[in-house]
């Protein structure tokens, strides 16, 4: 498949503009630069730059070229790979084909490196950049770093104007991924609670294959992540009051409300029941991407079924591999455990899963006791015996019998590795987890928290990481 690409203009945009330069000396990156371009690691980088300054006998080739490899090096030592330079040396009077906003290099850039111009962006600080990206069917950034003040007033007004690289590249992301989705795609983002796995919920297809690639049986509903409370309606009927004061208290926040399905709903989605689960999350990341997408994005958690969750982008990136089609990096998960799920299906409502939001916190917002029913004739997510199973055997113990399960395990030959309560703390258990696999222990011995508070759901977590493994489905 042709790959997508991002042309990035140099003076302005990835360096201070500076005027004519000749000595590397001058050359002062943005400050984030190197972060911005990081995340970009799945489009091939080309720099686009005009270098009026050779014709104007200002500097020469060799200067201009000093300088480009200086960058691209720079670049490189941050693990950033430039495709390629591409230096107009003419100026405007010249009339030369290689100028912006001409499509002369992303031309070559399609032919020489198998670019898709349709999916590629252009980023820079001139309006001739944005016309660029207009003549090759890319979508163009402005950027108000450099020039990018002086000549916005020159910009058409539909513009994706940004303060500068850093906003450029999430908004890149942002687009790539909703065009992904809008595309019947499947794509990893981060959530404040775990990365997701996610497709446009009313596209049957789509989810389908979320299905398949999770390895995920097809009768275990998903959740339907959306941009905000009034979406509900789109997705919900009869809505019941608790769960407009749920979502008005906690939203966006790790808590899934299940509610009565609308029609618009695909049964794929809620493994052929009459509720669906539906979530705000509140990563800035997700929310930006599901505001942009404008539908709901079905997501269980990015791994395969019945594994540890997965709470940075590396987790998912060793899971999925390829059979994603792209992984939205926001850095690690800050609750770093499923949302809570409460069923509102009933005129009791009950707590399906504890997860980020206490159950303390949601009988006070409700004024009555909201008990946990582990079981109930809805299916949710994680409702499974065993889930989150690390490969390692999870034994718990009392905490004093910690020290002495250990020894006699080691004993027998076993590498072992006891969770301390840092690494139980809701953030942690699940890196935890990855952690002693990787380390290649045999045995994970913990001794469970209180079941009270994030206490009850980081236990629910612990005690399913512990079950037989024969009953995974
Ligand atoms: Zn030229």
């Amino acid at each position: 498949m042709k790959k997508p690409a991002v042309f990035l203009d140099r003076d302005g945009t990835l360096i201070e503009d500076v005027g004519f330069i000749r000595d590397v000396a001058r050359v002062e990156f943005y400050p984030d630069t190197i972060e911005a371009l990081r995340r970009l690691r799945d489009f091939a980088l080309f720099i686009v730059t005009n270098q009026s300054g050779i014709a104007k006998g200002l500097i020469s080739a060799d200067e201009a070229h000093g300088i480009n490899q200086f960058v691209v090096q720079h670049l490189a030592e941050a693990g950033i790979t430039i495709q390629a330079v591409y230096c107009c040396p003419h100026e405007r009077a010249d009339g030369c084909e290689c100028i912006k906003p001409n499509p002369y290099f992303p031309r070559i850039a399609e032919r020489d490196f198998g670019i898709d111009l349709t999916r590629s962006y252009v980023v820079g600080d001139h309006p001739s950049d944005a016309e660029l990206a207009d003549r090759v069917g890319a979508k163009g950034i402005y950027v108000l770093t450099g020039h990018g003040l002086k000549h916005r007033e020159e910009l058409p007004a539909d513009r994706t104007i940004v303060a500068g690289i850093e906003e450029a590249s999430a908004a890149i992301v942002r687009s790539h991924a909703a065009s992904l989705l809008n595309a019947g795609g499947v794509v990893a983002f981060p959530t404040e609670t775990v990365y997701g796995l996610g497709a446009d919920a009313s596209n049957e297809a789509a989810v389908r294959r979320v299905f398949r690639i999770k390895g995920r049986p097809e009768n275990h509903p998903l959740i339907v992540h959306i941009a905000d409370a009034d979406m509900m309606t789109e997705w919900a009927v009869d809505l019941p009051n608790a769960a407009i004061r749920l979502a008005e208290r906690f939203w966006p926040g790790p808590l899934t409300l299940i509610v009565p399905k609308s029609s618009r709903v695909p049964d794929i989605v809620t493994g052929g029941q009459a509720s669906v689960g539906l979530r705000v999350p509140s990563h800035p990341l997700a929310l930006a991407l599901l505001k942009e997408f404008g539908g709901g994005i079905a997501a269980p958690s990015a791994n395969r079924f019945g594994l540890v969750s997965p709470t940075t982008a590396e987790h998912v990136r060793r899971d999925l591999g390829d059979d994603v089609d792209y992984v939205v990096d926001g850095g690690a998960c800050d609750v770093g455990l499923e949302s809570t799920i409460v069923d509102l299906t009933s005129d009791r409502p009950g707590i399906l899963r504890p997860g980020g939001v206490t159950q303390e916190e949601i009988e006070a917002t409700l004024g009555y006791k909201v008990p946990v029913a582990m079981t109930s004739d809805v299916r949710v997510s994680g409702q499974l015996k065993t889930h989150y199973a690390p490969r390692a055997a999870v034994v718990l113990a009392p905490q004093n019998e910690l020290e002495q399960r250990a020894r006699e395990l080691q004993t027998m030959g076993h590498e072992v590795r006891i969770l301390s309560p840092t690494d139980l703390e809701p953030q942690n258990l699940f890196a935890s987890l990855r952690r002693a696999d990787d380390e290649g222990a045999a045995f994970i011995l913990a001794s469970a928290p209180e079941g009270q508070g994030l206490g009850l759901a980081v236990a629910d977590r612990l005690q399913k990481a512990a079950a037989p493994r024969d009953s995974a489905d």
